[in-house]
């Protein structure tokens, strides 16, 4: 039994090939999970995924985790289903936990300009928890526009249009388990 991973795949009538292998994500997220394990020893961190794009990251990273941890969700939308971002950010679900007093990790499929991320630390640091923390799987490094500090970042990537592994375009492509860029750079150009 493997998981889907071909070498290349078509999603909206598009070419995309692998940039990051099934191997080398769950290396790299390994070693972040005991990164955490670490710096959370004593404490109970709760993760807290952003839906829709987080879910499978973190169901992995939760599993190289050792230490006790709880999650939960947040879900925002911003994307549509465009390849750029609408600038617009919406809350669709808030989480369920009492965040007050608690160790808070933000899961992230990936941060680009940062708006997301920046708009849900808002919202958490209003709810007096212990810490905050971001982990993003992917960092768009220069596309981010809003300050940000953000302690586990996996992977550093180009400011190309990437999917997979949790990551849609129009909502295709999320069961893909490596990290798939397109194929044509001039694609890339929107
Ligand atoms: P930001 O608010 O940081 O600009 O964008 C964050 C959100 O935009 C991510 O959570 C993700 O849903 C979406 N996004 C940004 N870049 C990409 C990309 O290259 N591919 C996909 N599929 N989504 C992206
Ligand atoms: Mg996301
Ligand atoms: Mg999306």
């Amino acid at each position: 039994m493997s998981f889907h991973k071909p070498e290349e795949v078509l999603c909206n009538g598009e070419r995309f090939k692998v940039m990051i292998p099934e191997q080398e994500l769950q290396k790299r997220i390994a070693e972040i999970g005991a990164q955490i394990d670490r710096d959370y020893e004593g404490k109970k961190p709760i993760l807290i995924g952003v839906l829709n794009g987080a879910f499978i990251f973190l169901a992995d990273l939760m599993r190289y985790i050792t230490i006790p941890c709880e999650m939960d969700f947040y879900k925002l939308s911003s994307y549509g289903d465009a390849k750029v971002s609408s600038g617009l950010v919406q809350q669709r679900k808030d989480v369920d936990a009492n965040l007050t007093g608690r160790h808070v990790i933000l899961v992230e499929d990936i941060i680009d300009t940062g708006l997301s991320a920046s708009y849900i630390t808002n919202i958490v640091e209003q709810k007096k928890p212990a810490s905050v923390e971001w982990v993003t799987l992917l960092k768009k490094s220069e596309a981010l526009k809003y300050h940000l500090d953000i302690k586990y970042v996996c992977f550093e990537i180009p400011t190309l249009f990437v999917l997979g592994y949790g990551l849609d375009y129009a909502q295709e492509g999320r069961n893909l388990a490596q990290i798939y860029v397109i194929d044509d750079e001039e694609k890339q150009e929107k």
